[in-house]
């Protein structure tokens, strides 16, 4: 006998049992890191499943990635089978973007919308900015983007926003004026921004409620991982989903609180099928049944417009909530979980609970500081080797930054070592241009109405069409009241040189041929490559890929492998979903997060940001840069509650680590051929120095590092693990931390320059002369002072201004 469901509380401990089998319209599932929040959602997914108290169709999952999505539906497939199949478990963007698809037609858009990401709004913000000339008021492009997204977070739109803002400063007024004109441009090229694909939905649902009407009888249950992590307009779908039915009819819509959305009742509804009665979840006159796990230590993305409100007034919320604490650890050693309750400790305001494990003290804590950013990463490539040979496998090791940029050095190295990696961040691919080439010319095919797309391709590769005879065809569009894409196909009435009218027939009939292949008329079904087949078309009867195979430029030549990249992607998407349309294609390569991995990581070593490594875990985790002004970050020093988030990043970072886990940071860190002297994180000295084992302590670097500046020599001692400062935990003579000084020129931190990657030996450079800087681009250099290594070239760049630069080191050539 017993429950169907046995095997799934198998070794769990109480707690664990009660978050899965507890039943009850709320729940609420608080606990530390590694404490199997993730698992336990899993499991009580396939125990709803199990015990045939919910079909599949009624439950909605929400993960913070794709990829976690992707392992939660795997699990729960393994546990119960087909039963599996049907399940919505997705992260918030993709859910929302499988409603709107559904019901764009309510509003004024269509299901083939686009979905912009953050490029292509700043792309329409800055064309918005430049025609309102709000420059001149002090607004950039990225304030107004960061400004209007942080509106539609909290669910605000331009008139709502007016109403409150002081109108009678010009620059608020102009902003609420771009505000409103971007958000009409949007709508005109049927598409919407990523803030939007929530905040549409919460509006659709408020102004039709017959509409939300249909999910909720669907959702019967709704779980979310990684609660603390929600923003305000997140906050509000969960609310709107888990509400009683409205009964509503549909006849009369709700005026909706953002007044230009809505275009009038759609009364033929009905567009998605209900998933059938429900038999358990409760009668559908009550909401749906809500669980969300969360850490409010984890709480890493308020610069997003995360609120860590939402878990802690979840109680507040839902009265009546259950709310489970689970505290036993299953992922670190206890020394790590130590290291991590002493940091996260110092955060004030928070509810006070104590990670334990019982597999061990385990190993301690290692630490170890470079010279530079180069013998840190030397470092890690040699530890890394050491893991290998000790059994560890490549796949369970994992190296995190606080920025991108720090991934340079490590990754140089680890070329150099042979040692096999992989950066998590599959964003950057779609972001190359001529990737994002490629996709807008199949938006160009499934969405006409998106007219950003087709400016951008009109002249890729240059067929002779410029800015006059764009103006031209949008102008003949405005007048004959055309789209923009019909105006291409009438080119003979356009009153342009034969040329030019060629060129615009050849595009429009390569647009159309396309179409053909991938959006059939009206019941016949797209052959399942028709994505890729479609997507290879166009690149090549556009004249895209022979235009770069022509190039003499080498990097042409991976432009073209990137392309092929992308095809490749597309038949595998093919292969994944056999009925997926070219939407359906689109819309995965637009939700693609950091997260993601665009290839299999097995094998590699994974490189991320902390950011990114949320809710992951490996066997051993390098945690690089820490140091001052990185972790936590300079940006975050004026933000409040900035540092405090800066130390639950940490946090998160530290806690990924099962068994082994390293600290390490450089002396010195040059970033764009600047050498700034760098120093230990505070969070370093929040951590028990008995946990840790310095293989190099700052106070090692110093001693042998040549010329010692004051502040670093104050600090002596304070890291001493190997030094041994006996008596107080830091030593008498630390300077208390936090400080900002940035001591020591750039001649006095050659000395520390160690056997580098980058080496231009004795450059001959002097005034006068032109050279060429990776980063900052060509420019001509002033003066040289100093020598040896130490010889610092002064430059003026043409872009960005003036520079020094260590000739040695800087990532330069002549020109
Ligand atoms: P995070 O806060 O980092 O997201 P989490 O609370 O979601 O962590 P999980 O990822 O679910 O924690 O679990 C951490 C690890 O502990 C996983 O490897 C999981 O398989 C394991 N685990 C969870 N519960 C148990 C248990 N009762 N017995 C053994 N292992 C467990
Ligand atoms: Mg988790």
């Amino acid at each position: 006998g017993g429950r169907p469901d046995e095997d799934l509380l198998e070794g769990l401990n109480p707690q664990q049992r009660e978050a899965v089998t507890y039943r009850g319209p709320a729940l609420l599932i608080v606990a530390g890191a590694g404490s199997g929040k993730t698992s336990v959602l899993t499991r009580r997914i396939a125990s709803l499943l199990r015990g045939r108290e919910a079909w599949p169709s009624q439950i909605l999952a929400i993960t913070f990635t794709n990829k976690a999505a992707g392992e939660m539906r795997e699990r729960v497939a393994h546990l119960v089978g087909d039963a599996s199949q049907g399940m919505w478990i997705s992260t918030f963007h993709s859910a929302c973007v499988r409603i709107l698809r559904r019901e764009a037609e309510q509003f004024g858009f269509t299901k083939a919308f686009t979905i912009y990401d953050s490029g292509d709004s700043r792309a329409l913000i800055k064309r918005l900015v430049k025609q309102h000339e709000a420059d001149a008021y002090g607004l950039t492009p990225a304030s107004v983007q960061g400004k209007i997204s942080k509106l539609k977070n909290e669910l605000a739109d331009a008139e709502s926003y007016a109403r409150s803002a002081n109108l009678s400063d010009p620059a608020e007024r102009l902003f609420v004026e771009i505000f409103g004109d971007y958000q009409r441009e949007l709508q005109r090229a049927n598409a919407f921004d990523f803030d939007d694909l929530i905040g549409q939905v919460v509006f659709l649902f408020r102004a039709f409620p017959h509409v939300a009407d249909v999910y909720r009888r669907r959702f019967r249950h709704i779980l979310v991982d990684e609660y603390q992590d929600t923003n305000h307009a997140q906050y509000a779908l969960i609310h709107e989903l888990t509400r009683p039915l409205s009964g509503a009819s549909g006849a009369e819509p709700v005026e909706a609180s953002n007044g230009m959305m809505i275009w009038g009742p759609d009364t033929s509804t009905g567009s998605v099928s209900g998933g059938g009665s429900a038999s358990g979840g409760g009668s559908e006159s009550d909401g749906a049944s809500l669980t969300v796990v969360g850490d409010s230590d984890q709480s890493i993305y308020a610069f997003r417009g995360a609120d860590i409100r939402n878990i802690s007034e979840f109680e507040r919320d839902f009265p009546g909530a259950r709310v489970v604490l689970l505290e036993q650890n299953y992922r670190s050693t206890q020394n790590i979980l130590t290291a991590a309750n002493a940091v996260i400790g110092n955060n004030f305001d928070r509810k006070d609970k104590k990670l334990w494990t019982d597999v061990g003290a385990g190993e301690k804590i290692i630490g170890f500081t470079g010279y530079s950013q180069h013998d840190e990463a030397q470092f890690i490539a040699d530890e890394v080797d050491a893991l290998r040979r000790a059994g560890i496998d490549y796949s369970e090791m994992a190296v995190f930054y606080r920025t991108n940029s720090q991934s340079r050095a490590i990754e140089e190295i680890f070329i150099r070592a042979a040692v096999p990696y992989k950066i998590m961040g599959g964003t950057k691919f779609y972001e190359r241009a001529e990737i994002k080439d490629a996709l807008a010319y199949l938006i160009a095919v499934a969405n006409p109405a998106d007219e950003m797309a087709l400016r951008r391709i009109i002249n890729r590769p240059r067929r002779g069409i410029g800015d006059v005879t764009i103006e031209t065809i949008a102008r003949y569009a405005v007048d004959e009241r055309i789209t923009f894409r019909d105006a291409l196909a009438n080119s003979t009435s356009l009153g342009v040189g034969p040329k030019i009218q060629a060129s615009i027939a050849h595009l429009d009939a390569v647009l159309a041929e396309a179409s053909a292949l991938m959006l059939p008329t009206s019941g016949e079904l797209a052959p399942p490559t028709a994505v890729a087949d479609g997507l290879s078309l166009l690149l090549n009867k556009s004249g895209y890929r022979d235009a770069l195979r022509a190039s003499k430029d080498a990097q042409d030549e991976a432009r073209l492998e990137n392309l092929d990249e992308l095809v490749a992607v597309a038949r595998e998407f093919a292969r994944n979903n056999p009925e997926g349309t070219v939407l359906d294609f689109l819309t995965e390569v637009a939700l693609v997060s950091d997260a993601d991995d665009l290839e299999d990581s097995s094998g590699s070593v994974s490189l991320m940001t902390l950011h990114t490594a949320k809710g992951l875990e490996y066997d051993a985790v390098f945690l690089t840069g820490v140091e001052e002004d990185l972790i936590p970050h300079r940006i975050s020093a004026g933000e409040p509650g900035g540092p405090q988030e800066e130390r639950r990043l940490f946090y998160v970072g530290i806690t990924r680590a099962r068994k082994r886990l390293y600290l390490s940071l450089a002396m010195t860190r040059a970033q764009f051929g600047e050498v700034s002297v760098a120093m230990p994180s505070r969070f370093l000295q929040e951590i028990p120095v008995e946990l840790m084992h310095w293989r190099q302590s700052p106070g090692d670097v110093n001693s042998r590092g040549g010329t010692q500046s004051r502040a670093l020599n104050a600090r002596r001692g304070g890291f001493g693990g190997s030094g041994g400062s006996g008596g107080s935990r830091y030593g008498d003579d630390l300077v208390p931390l936090p400080r900002r000084e940035r001591s020591g020129s750039i001649e006095q931190f050659a000395n520390r320059i160690p056997a580098k990657v980058r080496d231009n030996g004795d450059m001959e450079l002097a005034a006068g002369d032109r050279i060429r800087h990776d980063d900052f681009g060509e420019g001509r250099v002033d003066a040289v002072t100093g020598e040896g290594a130490k010889r610092v070239a002064h430059v003026r760049f043409d872009k960005v201004g003036a520079k020094k630069l260590l000739i040695k080191i800087a990532p330069i050539e002549k020109v």
